[in-house]
């Protein structure tokens, strides 16, 4: 999501006249976005922030300008720990930093569309409903609101139009798209028309929340040609006493019906999902569910984080952090073992198939891209692949990626 936000505002940036440099010596205007929803991003950026002090002393005329998570409505604490920082803004309410930089740009506006990558990101619901427990992003973005559906349309169209050939719809809730639209439109609405678009090669959506994944939205997944076959369904934990606590909607027996039902349908399917471990009160044995559900669904992917307490949430209000910060990540370590053989047994069954790869990029002269279902793919350099779809034969696969040649036949 602030991968997108920050495209945007470059973005926007650019339409003024700036231009991008990785030298921080050479900025006018310097934007950190923010992420909050672990201690350790927040700390990240603190670091970053206290390390611009000494750039500010040397350059007064430098902007510096805090957007994301971490600014929420009362922003005198901030100001006072960071008197260095011209902009406190909040997430996506960019219009004073726009105005700013408007009024100091040197050379003005640029008539020229920047080109996008070949799999690029767009947002299409802000904010989230949910509030659970632990979560600090309801507070810091607001509730859920949908973009119209003819907006994400036209965007996707101008996208394709610049180059783009896959594009990953973002939420935080992505399928709760459109219930607070007046047309009442839904993700499967969505999918169904930019399935339309000319040009466009794959489309990606996340993250889903498990108790709002509509049968409708499962056919449309299997339906339409160009939506991937991939799914991220966050679980969070295999005990129903730890979902009630982190107040996620479901039950353990909800969820493994839930991925039965898509998998009926899309047999090809590559699930993902995040899991918290160490959440206040988890008992070794609620943490062995965690594992056994994992076992038995066997994810493609895995996000696992070691639950942090985040200060305002209903968790930080009314639970104490007990699990020890050891004890925390040893879990995180046994999930992340356990995952690791997972994947590769999954990876290790396309050994010797053909698959379909969309060529997203060069490094380290391979080119590599995905799979319908998000594998990442390398092979060796060779013919000008860049945003085609091309078969490969699969010649080697780890846990997190796959190896191959194209495949001539
Ligand atoms: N909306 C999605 C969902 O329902 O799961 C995910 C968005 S959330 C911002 C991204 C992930 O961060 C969550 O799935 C969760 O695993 C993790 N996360 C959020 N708050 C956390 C916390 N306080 N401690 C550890 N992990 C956390
Ligand atoms: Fe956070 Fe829960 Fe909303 Fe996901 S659904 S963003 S975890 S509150």
């Amino acid at each position: 999501m602030n991968k997108a936000d920050s495209k945007g505002l470059g973005e926007s940036l650019g339409k003024l006249g700036y231009e991008q440099t990785e030298v921080a010596e050479e900025a006018d205007v310097i934007v950190l976005n923010s992420c909050v929803v672990r201690q350790s991003a927040e700390e990240r950026v603190i670091n970053k922030l206290n390390s611009l002090k000494s750039l500010k002393r040397k350059r007064p005329h430098l902007l510096i300008v805090l957007t994301g998570c971490m600014v929420d409505g009362n922003q005198d604490g901030l100001k006072a720990r960071f008197p260095h920082v011209d902009l406190f803004l909040r997430p996506q309410a960019w219009a004073p930093l726009l105005g700013s930089a408007k009024a100091g740009v040197p050379g003005g506006q640029s008539s020229i569309p920047p080109a996008p990558a070949i799999s690029t990101l767009v947002n299409i619901i802000q904010g989230c409903d949910n509030f659970c427990s632990y979560c600090i992003v309801p507070y810091r973005r607001g509730r859920e609101q949908s973009r119209p559906m003819d907006e994400v349309v036209c965007e996707v169209q101008s996208l394709v139009q610049r180059g783009a050939r896959e594009v990953t719809l973002l939420g935080q809730n992505v399928n709760s798209y459109g219930h607070d639209l007046p047309t009442k439109a839904d993700l499967a609405d969505l999918l169904q028309e930019l399935n339309q678009v000319d040009g466009l090669a794959r489309i990606r959506f996340l993250t889903n929340h498990p108790k709002d994944l509509s049968p409708k939205l499962i056919r449309a997944i299997a339906r339409w040609d160009k939506v991937c076959e991939h799914i991220s369904l966050p679980v969070q934990a295999g005990s129903d006493e730890m979902l009630n606590a982190m107040r996620r909607g479901y039950t353990v027996e909800l969820y493994r019906a839930l991925v039965d039902r898509i998998r009926s349908q899309i047999p090809e399917v590559a699930l993902s999902t995040d899991i918290i471990v160490g959440f206040p009160a988890e008992t070794e044995g609620q943490f062995q569910q965690t594992l056994e559900l994992l076992g038995d669904i066997q994810f493609d992917t895995i996000h696992v984080a070691a639950y942090s307490e985040r200060p305002g949430t209903i968790a930080a209000r009314l639970l104490k952090d007990d699990v020890p910060l050891h004890e925390k990540r040893r879990r995180l370590k046994e999930v992340e073992k356990l995952q690791r053989s997972i994947a590769a047994e999954i990876n290790s069954r396309l050994l010797g198939h053909n698959v379909e790869v969309l060529v997203e990029g060069e490094k380290k002269g391979k080119w590599y891209g995905r799979t319908m279902t998000g594998k990442l793919v390398f092979f060796p350099n060779g013919a000008d692949c860049l945003g085609r779809l091309v078969p490969i034969q699969i010649e080697r696969t780890s846990p997190w990626s796959l190896q191959g040649s194209l495949d001539n036949q």
